[in-house]
């Protein structure tokens, strides 16, 4: 089996670059058909979702547009609380249609504290995109809307994923070795 090492790690290969392709139009498919004379919005949440947004958006064939955010998460000095900022987030969200890009949703924690900081401007819609979900993982209630794959409770990097900041330019998706 041939398998790669980032940092001190071994990563078996999962995710073709050609069956990611596949899924990543049939998920701007389903958007493209939700959406049609709507004009949303997307919001990528970078880093990890960089690729997948790029992917994503050139085959979104309504009008749309995009912007990135970066979420930084502080953990509340006297509160248990996760509390989640949003680095870039100028675009006016009242009566969009807005559809969050996401690389992964794995606990689900990150969204789910989130989203309420979006859902506060009232956008129309919120929904959410995600190229890879670990449903195992999952420990809040969140509804991800559009997916690209389900996945087994195990670390991946590539596609825009990264492991300590490396491998997110590799164009399969690989496993790690447990
Ligand atoms: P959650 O808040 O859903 O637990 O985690 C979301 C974030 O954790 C993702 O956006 C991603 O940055 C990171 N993450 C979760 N699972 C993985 C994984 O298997 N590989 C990589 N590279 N990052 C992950």
């Amino acid at each position: 089996m041939p398998f790669i090492k980032v940092h001190d790690k071994e990563f078996i290969p999962y995710l073709s670059a050609d069956e990611i392709e596949q899924q990543v139009k049939r998920v701007a498919s389903e958007i493209n058909r939700d959406y049609e004379g709507k004009k949303p919005l997307f919001i990528a949440i970078l880093n990890g979702a960089f690729i997948f947004a790029a992917d994503l958006f050139k085959h979104i064939t309504i009008e749309a547009e995009i912007s990135f955010i970066k979420l930084a998460s502080y953990k509340g000095i006297k509160t248990s609380g996760h509390v989640i900022t949003a680095i870039g987030l100028d675009a006016d969200l009242h009566k969009r249609e807005v559809i969050i890009i996401e690389d992964i949703v794995d606990t689900g924690k990150t969204l789910y504290h989130f989203l309420p900081q979006l859902e506060h401007q009232n956008p129309t819609s919120l929904k959410i995109a995600s190229l890879l979900h670990k449903p195992d993982a999952l420990q809040h209630p969140l509804k991800i809307d559009y997916l690209g794959f389900n996945i087994p409770n195990k670390f991946v990097i590539g596609y825009g994923l990264d492991y300590d900041g490396l491998g997110r330019n590799i164009k399969e998706i690989y496993q790690l070795v447990e």
